[in-house]
């Protein structure tokens, strides 16, 4: 009976912040046969955090797998160890959140890179399979002195927006980091065939000339070897991106201090987690 009681709590808070309707079937059904099925009692936060901030495309979490909003299903956990290296060439849903967002480290510790573990097949779903598919979701944002193509989905774009406000309202001294930014771009990470977050749309680079990219300064060395950790970007700057759902570039090991990267999620999962 507890168990029961459990159970109903869980999938009760997941369709809260979900606005499921009555339909969830598969879940009332575990329900009544909790006792029988314990695991079905466990919902990953990374489950919860996903549904939470895409509820136009997680409609929940069921059998160890997350239920899109087209009724198809993406394994939660698909039970291989990974190296640092395999989880990013290939991250099931439970490896995006093996590294939590911590916004109180300003050095990372050596491979810890919270965010570049990313499902390709979750990120294709909602923002597009294609560059043409992406496109169709991009809408133009002013940027300082520029207007940059950015995806209305999941509301990244009224996100950038806000950023660009606040932005605007630190002292001069700040401003020299927001021009000749860029956005959307069709293209694989640099070296490396997985495809970037810029060909999603949700991702800015802020100036390059005030930038630090842990390969210009590595020439040679792989993601494996040892790097000193370099940044140049203020905290004031990555503060207000995080603010509105952003990941910096910043906080990782491999730096990349002009990416900033529209991930609600994982700032929502660190918070939830801490
Ligand atoms: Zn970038």
């Amino acid at each position: 009976m507890k168990c029961q009681r459990l159970l109903i709590i869980a999938v009760s808070s997941l369709c809260s912040m979900n606005a499921c309707s009555q339909t969830q079937e598969p879940n009332v059904i575990s329900i009544e046969k909790a006792d029988s099925i314990p695991s079905a009692v466990e919902i990953p936060s990374g489950a919860k955090a996903l549904s939470a901030t895409y509820p136009d495309f997680i409609k929940g979490y069921s059998d160890g797998s997350l239920t899109l909003s087209n009724g198809e299903k993406i394994i939660y956990d698909d039970k291989t160890q990974k190296s640092f290296v395999e989880q990013m060439d290939n991250a099931d849903i439970e490896d995006m959140f093996t590294q939590p967002y911590d916004t109180s480290v300003w050095t990372p510790s050596r491979n810890y890179d919270p965010g570049r573990i990313r499902n390709e097949e979750l990120l294709k779903f909602m923002y597009g399979k294609t560059s043409q598919e992406v496109s169709r979701n991009l809408v133009k944002v002013k940027w300082f002195n520029q207007q940059l193509p950015f995806t209305k989905v999941n509301g990244a774009a009224d996100s950038l927006r806000a950023v660009e406000k606040e932005l605007a309202s630190l002292p001069e001294k700040y401003h020299k980091y927001f021009y000749q930014s860029s956005t959307y771009n069709w293209r694989k990470v640099r070296g490396s065939d997985r495809l970037s977050a810029h060909s999603y749309g949700m991702t800015i680079d802020i100036c390059t000339k005030y930038s630090d990219f842990w390969r210009w300064k590595n020439p040679g060395k792989e993601e494996t070897d040892e790097i000193t950790y370099v940044n140049r970007i203020p905290k004031e700057i990555i503060r207000i991106f995080e603010k509105h759902g952003f990941i910096s570039g910043a906080r990782w090991y491999h730096y990349d201090t002009m990416h900033f990267e529209f991930r609600p999620d994982l700032i929502h999962y660190s918070r939830k987690t801490k």
